[in-house]
């Protein structure tokens, strides 16, 4: 997997990698390769097409919930970028738990795909 690196001044002790709700929001840097990179996006940024067809596990997320209001989330959710536009096909679970914990936002693992690689996941 491609990985990055972001240089950040030995004097800054903590660095956080966000976006805001308003407008849209943009990884700061991918790195020269492209790569995931972790980002932390309000939830109503992040389209779920494939919501009415799933239904979570009520036991799993109300688990999740618990640990993730104790520890914080611990594995972001994979999101995929296309033109600008946040899809989220999996971490249903996760996703479900921060939006009945009312957390405005959820770290994600972000990767920048085409058009063809949304229908992909569409099929
Ligand atoms: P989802 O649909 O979100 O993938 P699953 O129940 O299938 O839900 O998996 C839960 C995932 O959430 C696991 O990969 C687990 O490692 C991850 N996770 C992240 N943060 C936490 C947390 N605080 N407590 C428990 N699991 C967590």
């Amino acid at each position: 997997m491609a990985s990055f690196i972001i240089q950040v001044p030995n004097n800054l002790r903590t660095f956080s990698v966000s976006a805001s709700s308003n407008g849209s929001p943009s990884p700061m840097s991918r790195g020269n390769q492209g790569g995931p990179v972790i980002l932390e996006l309000p939830l109503d940024k992040i389209r779920r097409p494939l919501l009415r067809t799933r239904t979570n596990d009520e036991n799993k997320v109300k688990e999740l919930m618990d640990s993730i209001s104790q520890i914080g989330l611990q594995v972001p959710i994979d999101v995929l970028e296309v033109d600008g536009v946040y899809y989220g096909f999996s971490g249903c679970h996760r996703y479900e738990a921060h939006q009945r914990l009312g957390l405005p936002t959820i770290r994600c693992k972000v990767r920048r795909g085409t058009k063809e690689t949304l229908r992909h996941h569409l099929r």
